[in-house]
């Protein structure tokens, strides 16, 4: 199962990849949007395992809480708040159980999407993160259904999650900063869709 620990050693792997993909998601964001979803990524992930190291949670509920709630107030701009609600729904999804199984990893990353519609009212199809998050959900589902462990599960995810990011390619932007450019979105990878990709990649291969 997936305790607090593994819920923390997966954050650890989700700051590494920001921190190793920095530069590739602020040139992303350079195409569409405004060149800072690298740096608000870094900073906000840094700040969440400066926050594991002094506050030492013990639930995997409490974990992705401190994630959530650190992200809100450090990684700015539209996907802070937007990351922020997806743990801080995985969260209350998990309610106080010490381990998880894979059917409630898959919930609390069906959770953790719906808290981004929720809040930005995005669909698929309109160039986010969603368009990684949604096909995300429905691999972890499929998966657990059929019996496979979490790391099986996040693998799964993590998998469909980077086809998504890949077909934002040729999507015209509906939503957030890119959508101001319309027509000319076109033709380049959503960068939140792509840092989305890149941290279930990291948890899977925690987990793994
Ligand atoms: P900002 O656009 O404020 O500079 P970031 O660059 O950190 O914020 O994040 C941009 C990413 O946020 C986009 O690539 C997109 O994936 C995501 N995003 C923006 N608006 C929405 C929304 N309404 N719903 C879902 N995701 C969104
Ligand atoms: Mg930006
Ligand atoms: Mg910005």
């Amino acid at each position: 199962g997936c305790t607090a620990q593994d819920i923390i050693a997966a954050l650890k792997a989700g700051a590494a990849v920001v921190a190793e993909h920095r530069d590739e998601l602020i040139q992303l964001d350079r195409e569409i949007g405004d060149a800072d979803h690298g740096e608000n990524m870094d900073r906000g992930f840094r700040a969440v395992i400066a926050k594991i190291e002094t506050s030492e949670p013990e639930t995997p509920a409490a974990a992705l809480k401190l994630a959530a709630t650190v992200l809100i107030s450090t990684v700015g701009g539209a996907s802070g708040p937007l990351y922020g609600t997806a743990f801080l729904r995985a969260a209350s999804a998990v309610g106080d159980e010490a381990e998880l199984d894979a059917s409630a990893v898959a919930k609390a990353l069906q959770a953790g999407m719906e808290g981004v519609v929720a809040r930005g009212r995005a669909e698929v199809g309109d160039k986010t993160m969603i368009d990684a998050l949604s096909p995300a959900v429905d691999a972890a589902k499929n998966t657990a259904e059929s019996g496979a462990d979490s790391a099986k599960v996040l693998a799964a995810a993590a998998e469909a999650a980077h086809q998504g990011a890949q077909a934002t390619e040729p999507l015209v932007a509906r939503k957030g900063r890119a959508s101001y450019l319309g027509e000319r979105s076109a033709g380049h990878i959503d960068p939140g869709a792509r840092s989305t990709a890149l941290l279930l990649t990291a948890f899977a291969e925690a987990a793994g």
